[in-house]
Protein backbone atom coordinates (compact mmCIF):
# COMPACT_ATOMS: atom_id res chain seq x y z
CA UNK A 1 0.00 0.00 0.00
CA UNK A 2 1.69 3.33 -0.77
CA UNK A 3 1.01 6.24 1.41
CA UNK A 4 -0.54 9.47 -0.91
CA UNK A 5 0.04 11.57 2.48
CA UNK A 6 1.80 11.22 5.40
CA UNK A 7 1.86 13.31 8.40
CA UNK A 8 5.16 12.34 10.88
CA UNK A 9 5.30 13.87 14.26
CA UNK A 10 2.86 17.18 13.62
CA UNK A 11 2.41 19.62 15.94
CA UNK A 12 0.45 22.63 15.05
CA UNK A 13 0.72 25.97 17.92
CA UNK A 14 -1.34 28.93 18.29
CA UNK A 15 1.59 30.81 20.05
CA UNK A 16 1.63 28.78 23.55
CA UNK A 17 -1.54 26.52 22.91
CA UNK A 18 -0.37 23.70 20.67
CA UNK A 19 -3.50 22.66 18.81
CA UNK A 20 -2.27 19.74 17.32
CA UNK A 21 0.12 17.36 19.07
CA UNK A 22 2.72 14.75 18.01
CA UNK A 23 0.23 13.27 15.61
CA UNK A 24 1.08 11.20 12.55
CA UNK A 25 -1.07 9.54 10.32
CA UNK A 26 -0.71 8.37 6.59
CA UNK A 27 -3.57 8.69 4.04
CA UNK A 28 -3.15 5.57 1.33
CA UNK A 29 -3.78 6.00 -2.30
CA UNK A 30 -7.37 5.64 -3.56
CA UNK A 31 -8.99 5.45 -0.08
CA UNK A 32 -10.73 6.86 2.32
CA UNK A 33 -9.33 8.03 5.61
CA UNK A 34 -11.04 9.71 8.11
CA UNK A 35 -10.19 12.01 11.20
CA UNK A 36 -12.92 11.81 14.12
CA UNK A 37 -12.67 14.12 17.18
CA UNK A 38 -15.27 16.42 19.11
CA UNK A 39 -15.27 19.89 19.06
CA UNK A 40 -11.71 21.78 19.66
CA UNK A 41 -9.94 18.55 19.19
CA UNK A 42 -7.97 20.56 16.45
CA UNK A 43 -9.45 18.93 13.24
CA UNK A 44 -9.32 22.30 11.50
CA UNK A 45 -6.04 23.21 12.72
CA UNK A 46 -4.74 20.29 11.47
CA UNK A 47 -6.01 20.79 7.59
CA UNK A 48 -4.79 24.07 7.55
CA UNK A 49 -1.34 23.24 8.34
CA UNK A 50 -2.34 20.05 5.49
CA UNK A 51 -2.41 22.77 2.93
CA UNK A 52 -0.32 25.03 4.35
CA UNK A 53 -2.52 27.73 5.69
CA UNK A 54 -0.42 27.20 9.42
CA UNK A 55 3.04 26.45 9.91
CA UNK A 56 3.58 23.10 11.89
CA UNK A 57 6.42 20.92 13.26
CA UNK A 58 7.20 17.49 12.21
CA UNK A 59 6.97 15.64 8.43
CA UNK A 60 4.74 16.10 5.87
CA UNK A 61 5.13 13.98 2.92
CA UNK A 62 3.04 13.89 -0.36
CA UNK A 63 3.50 11.43 -3.13
CA UNK A 64 7.33 10.36 -1.95
CA UNK A 65 8.52 13.76 -1.39
CA UNK A 66 8.42 16.44 1.32
CA UNK A 67 5.80 18.55 1.49
CA UNK A 68 6.04 20.51 4.74
CA UNK A 69 7.51 23.70 3.02
CA UNK A 70 5.51 24.22 -0.10
CA UNK A 71 3.08 27.48 -0.65
CA UNK A 72 -0.03 26.50 -0.58
CA UNK A 73 -0.92 27.47 -3.94
CA UNK A 74 1.56 24.51 -4.70
CA UNK A 75 -0.09 22.15 -3.17
CA UNK A 76 -3.12 23.12 -4.79
CA UNK A 77 -1.27 22.76 -7.83
CA UNK A 78 0.13 19.29 -6.97
CA UNK A 79 -3.61 18.15 -6.48
CA UNK A 80 -4.57 18.79 -2.93
CA UNK A 81 -7.63 20.27 -2.49
CA UNK A 82 -9.35 21.25 0.90
CA UNK A 83 -13.05 21.78 0.98
CA UNK A 84 -13.23 24.42 4.27
CA UNK A 85 -15.60 23.75 6.85
CA UNK A 86 -17.00 27.74 6.16
CA UNK A 87 -17.71 26.28 2.17
CA UNK A 88 -16.25 29.53 0.98
CA UNK A 89 -18.40 30.32 -1.84
CA UNK A 90 -18.54 33.19 -3.95
CA UNK A 91 -21.93 34.00 -2.63
CA UNK A 92 -22.90 37.01 -5.33
CA UNK A 93 -21.91 34.68 -8.38
CA UNK A 94 -24.15 31.99 -10.20
CA UNK A 95 -23.51 28.01 -9.04
CA UNK A 96 -22.00 27.56 -12.51
CA UNK A 97 -19.76 30.19 -11.76
CA UNK A 98 -18.41 28.80 -8.93
CA UNK A 99 -18.06 25.81 -10.35
CA UNK A 100 -15.65 27.55 -13.22
CA UNK A 101 -13.64 28.84 -10.58
CA UNK A 102 -12.97 25.77 -9.43
CA UNK A 103 -11.85 24.59 -12.95
CA UNK A 104 -8.60 27.18 -13.02
CA UNK A 105 -6.37 26.22 -10.40
CA UNK A 106 -4.86 24.35 -13.37
CA UNK A 107 -4.46 25.45 -17.30
CA UNK A 108 -6.99 23.41 -18.74
CA UNK A 109 -8.60 22.92 -22.23
CA UNK A 110 -12.25 24.08 -22.60
CA UNK A 111 -13.41 20.04 -23.96
CA UNK A 112 -12.18 19.14 -20.54
CA UNK A 113 -13.93 22.02 -18.28
CA UNK A 114 -16.72 20.90 -20.48
CA UNK A 115 -16.53 17.14 -19.31
CA UNK A 116 -15.72 17.78 -15.55
CA UNK A 117 -19.59 20.34 -15.56
CA UNK A 118 -21.22 17.01 -16.95
CA UNK A 119 -19.25 14.63 -14.23
CA UNK A 120 -20.52 17.18 -11.96
CA UNK A 121 -23.73 17.96 -12.29
CA UNK A 122 -24.53 13.56 -12.90
CA UNK A 123 -23.16 13.60 -9.49
CA UNK A 124 -25.61 16.77 -7.91
CA UNK A 125 -28.28 16.63 -10.19
CA UNK A 126 -29.42 19.67 -8.01
CA UNK A 127 -26.64 21.85 -9.12
CA UNK A 128 -27.36 21.46 -13.01
CA UNK A 129 -31.17 22.65 -11.73
CA UNK A 130 -29.96 25.77 -9.76
CA UNK A 131 -26.90 26.56 -12.16
CA UNK A 132 -28.14 29.71 -12.72
CA UNK A 133 -28.98 30.58 -9.28
CA UNK A 134 -27.12 33.28 -6.69
CA UNK A 135 -25.05 30.56 -4.20
CA UNK A 136 -25.42 33.36 -1.76
CA UNK A 137 -29.27 32.08 -1.82
CA UNK A 138 -29.02 28.10 -2.27
CA UNK A 139 -29.99 25.83 0.96
CA UNK A 140 -27.41 24.50 2.88
CA UNK A 141 -27.40 21.07 1.72
CA UNK A 142 -26.75 22.63 -1.98
CA UNK A 143 -24.13 25.04 -0.41
CA UNK A 144 -22.13 21.62 0.53
CA UNK A 145 -22.86 20.30 -2.30
CA UNK A 146 -21.69 22.81 -4.26
CA UNK A 147 -18.45 23.43 -2.44
CA UNK A 148 -17.75 19.49 -3.18
CA UNK A 149 -18.76 20.36 -6.88
CA UNK A 150 -16.14 22.91 -7.19
CA UNK A 151 -13.68 21.31 -5.46
CA UNK A 152 -13.84 18.15 -8.21
CA UNK A 153 -13.86 20.76 -11.05
CA UNK A 154 -9.69 20.86 -10.10
CA UNK A 155 -9.67 16.91 -10.47
CA UNK A 156 -7.76 16.34 -7.61
CA UNK A 157 -5.59 13.74 -6.44
CA UNK A 158 -6.37 14.30 -2.98
CA UNK A 159 -9.89 15.62 -1.74
CA UNK A 160 -9.34 17.10 1.86
CA UNK A 161 -13.05 17.26 3.64
CA UNK A 162 -13.58 19.70 6.77
CA UNK A 163 -17.28 18.38 8.12
CA UNK A 164 -19.24 18.28 5.00
CA UNK A 165 -22.03 17.02 7.48
CA UNK A 166 -21.60 20.31 9.51
CA UNK A 167 -25.28 22.14 10.25
CA UNK A 168 -26.88 20.00 7.59
CA UNK A 169 -30.05 17.86 8.72
CA UNK A 170 -29.62 14.37 8.84
CA UNK A 171 -31.54 13.08 5.54
CA UNK A 172 -28.99 15.80 4.05
CA UNK A 173 -26.28 14.39 5.40
CA UNK A 174 -26.96 11.02 4.10
CA UNK A 175 -27.25 12.32 0.51
CA UNK A 176 -23.76 13.98 1.06
CA UNK A 177 -22.22 11.10 2.29
CA UNK A 178 -23.58 8.65 -0.65
CA UNK A 179 -21.91 11.32 -2.70
CA UNK A 180 -18.50 11.04 -0.91
CA UNK A 181 -18.39 6.78 -0.88
CA UNK A 182 -19.12 7.05 -4.63
CA UNK A 183 -16.55 9.22 -5.49
CA UNK A 184 -14.41 6.86 -2.83
CA UNK A 185 -15.35 3.54 -5.14
CA UNK A 186 -14.37 5.74 -8.15
CA UNK A 187 -10.91 5.77 -6.88
CA UNK A 188 -10.34 9.40 -5.31
CA UNK A 189 -8.43 9.85 -2.54
CA UNK A 190 -9.87 11.66 0.47
CA UNK A 191 -9.08 12.51 3.97
CA UNK A 192 -12.74 13.46 5.95
CA UNK A 193 -12.69 15.02 9.43
CA UNK A 194 -15.70 14.88 10.73
CA UNK A 195 -18.11 15.00 13.98
CA UNK A 196 -20.09 12.70 12.89
CA UNK A 197 -18.35 10.00 13.75
CA UNK A 198 -20.82 6.89 13.01
CA UNK A 199 -20.92 8.53 9.29
CA UNK A 200 -17.40 8.72 9.06
CA UNK A 201 -16.62 5.75 10.04
CA UNK A 202 -19.25 4.12 7.37
CA UNK A 203 -17.93 5.50 4.91
CA UNK A 204 -13.96 5.50 5.61
CA UNK A 205 -11.84 2.78 4.97
CA UNK A 206 -8.99 4.04 7.98
CA UNK A 207 -9.98 5.77 10.91
CA UNK A 208 -8.48 7.93 13.58
CA UNK A 209 -9.19 9.43 16.46
CA UNK A 210 -8.70 12.68 17.60
CA UNK A 211 -8.92 14.10 21.25
CA UNK A 212 -7.48 17.59 22.41
CA UNK A 213 -4.81 17.34 19.69
CA UNK A 214 -3.60 13.72 20.52
CA UNK A 215 -4.22 10.48 18.36
CA UNK A 216 -6.40 8.50 20.91
CA UNK A 217 -7.42 5.46 18.63
CA UNK A 218 -6.80 4.71 15.10
CA UNK A 219 -8.05 1.21 12.91
CA UNK A 220 -9.87 0.35 10.08
CA UNK A 221 -13.05 2.42 10.33
CA UNK A 222 -15.28 -0.87 10.50
CA UNK A 223 -13.07 -1.93 13.41
CA UNK A 224 -13.11 1.37 15.04
CA UNK A 225 -17.29 1.08 14.55
CA UNK A 226 -16.82 -2.40 16.86
CA UNK A 227 -14.48 -1.05 19.56
CA UNK A 228 -16.59 -0.26 22.67
CA UNK A 229 -14.58 2.45 23.58
CA UNK A 230 -14.79 4.43 20.64
CA UNK A 231 -18.54 3.45 20.49
CA UNK A 232 -19.03 4.53 23.80
CA UNK A 233 -17.20 8.11 23.38
CA UNK A 234 -18.09 8.87 19.92
CA UNK A 235 -21.35 7.10 18.94
CA UNK A 236 -23.22 7.37 21.66
CA UNK A 237 -24.02 3.79 22.62
CA UNK A 238 -23.08 2.74 26.10
CA UNK A 239 -19.78 0.28 26.01
CA UNK A 240 -21.47 -2.92 27.18
P1 LIG B 1 -14.59 22.14 15.50
O1 LIG B 1 -15.15 20.80 15.26
O2 LIG B 1 -15.31 22.89 16.57
O3 LIG B 1 -14.36 22.95 14.26
P2 LIG B 1 -11.81 21.39 15.55
O4 LIG B 1 -11.54 20.01 15.97
O5 LIG B 1 -11.76 21.69 14.10
O6 LIG B 1 -13.16 21.87 16.17
P3 LIG B 1 -9.89 23.49 15.82
O7 LIG B 1 -10.74 24.52 15.16
O8 LIG B 1 -8.76 22.96 15.05
O9 LIG B 1 -10.78 22.29 16.32
O10 LIG B 1 -9.36 24.10 17.20
C1 LIG B 1 -8.44 23.43 18.04
C2 LIG B 1 -8.05 24.33 19.19
O11 LIG B 1 -7.29 25.44 18.71
C3 LIG B 1 -9.23 24.91 19.95
O12 LIG B 1 -8.90 24.94 21.30
C4 LIG B 1 -9.34 26.34 19.40
O13 LIG B 1 -9.88 27.21 20.35
C5 LIG B 1 -7.91 26.66 19.09
N1 LIG B 1 -7.79 27.61 17.97
C6 LIG B 1 -8.30 27.45 16.74
N2 LIG B 1 -7.99 28.52 15.95
C7 LIG B 1 -7.27 29.36 16.70
C8 LIG B 1 -6.65 30.62 16.47
N3 LIG B 1 -6.70 31.22 15.28
N4 LIG B 1 -5.98 31.18 17.49
C9 LIG B 1 -5.90 30.58 18.71
N5 LIG B 1 -6.45 29.40 18.99
C10 LIG B 1 -7.14 28.79 18.00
Amino acid sequence: MTAMLEARNLSVSYGKLTAVKDVSFAVEEGKIATIIGPNGAGKTTLLKALIGQLPSVGTITYGGADFGKTEVEARVERGVVLVPETRELFTDMVVADNLLLGAYVHRRKAAQVKEDFDRVYELFPRLRERRAQLAGTLSGGERQMLALGRALMGRPRLLMLDEPSLGLAPLIVREIFRIIAKLGEEGVTMLLVEQNARAALETADYGYVLESGELVHQGQASDLMRDPKVMATYLGRSAS
